[in-house]
């Protein structure tokens, strides 16, 4: 077992200007990943939504067996169960399945039934927010597989950053890569990607909050749709 460091953001600040010099992307996420894994142990984990495969393949590269955390929130679509699934089987990984205290029933019969379409932002918290928290403890460092390009709520994220609220480091692999990048590596590599984006799925989330988008829209106008709400809250 390695010993982990203490997470500081002078650590996440040097680490950064480090490997964000490095132009290639994909060696760029790898480096950063290796960097996590022997800086941290298995303090580290990433965390995946099972859109697609990419991050946990670069990181299952970078760190055989590394802990991926799946919020498992009870609402998630077949597909993303199973691409969940496909990807646990065929990469080296540890999958951490996390589930929200109450079920969906649970939840129905104590805030009343559809709470996603009511009170997103609570439902969020109770099914996401809260959950990540409390297994994120665990951890010193972890990362996520957010990209500048994917809205503009993203567009400052740091490859390696200072998670402030948790007080942790917060890796961010691929937060310089296109769409181009992303295309290409997943062609390459053959990664698993969640067949709802055949049916045209922008970003994929929990199945009442998300929608297809029509072509040539923002891959994330699908999410909240019709509501201000952009993101669940977990890298904000
Ligand atoms: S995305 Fe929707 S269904 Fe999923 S936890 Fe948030 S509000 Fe609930």
């Amino acid at each position: 077992m390695t010993t982990a460091l203490a997470a500081t953001p002078e650590l996440a600040a040097e680490a950064d200007a480090r490997f964000s010099a490095i132009a290639d992307p994909v060696e760029q996420a790898l480096a950063a990943l290796r960097w996590a894994g022997e800086t941290f142990g298995d303090r580290f984990a990433i965390t995946s939504s099972m859109a697609d495969g990419l991050l946990a393949h670069l990181a299952s590269r970078a760190i055989p067996g590394v802990h991926v955390i799946f919020l498992d929130t009870g609402y998630h679509f077949a597909e993303t169960i199973g691409t969940r699934d496909w990807i646990t089987s065929v990469l080296p990984i540890t999958l951490v399945n996390v589930t929200a205290p109450q079920t969906v029933g649970e939840q129905d019969l104590s805030f009343g039934p559809k709470l996603h379409d009511r009170d997103p932002d609570l439902c969020c918290e109770m099914r996401k927010v809260k959950p990540l928290a409390q297994t994120l403890a665990g951890y010193t460092a972890w990362g996520s597989g957010v990209r500048r390009d994917e809205s503009p709520t993203r567009a400052d994220t740091r490859l390696v950053d200072w998670d402030a609220k948790r007080g942790m480091v917060k890796v961010n692999p691929i937060a310089a890569w296109t769409q181009a990048d992303v295309d290409a590596y997943v062609t390459e590599h053959q990664v698993p990607v969640n067949p709802l984006f055949e049916m045209g799925y922008g970003s994929i989330g929990c199945a009442p909050c998300t929608r297809p988008v029509a072509p040539g829209e923002d891959p994330r106008a699908g999410r909240w749709a019709g509501s201000t709400k952009t993101e669940c809250g977990l890298h904000t």
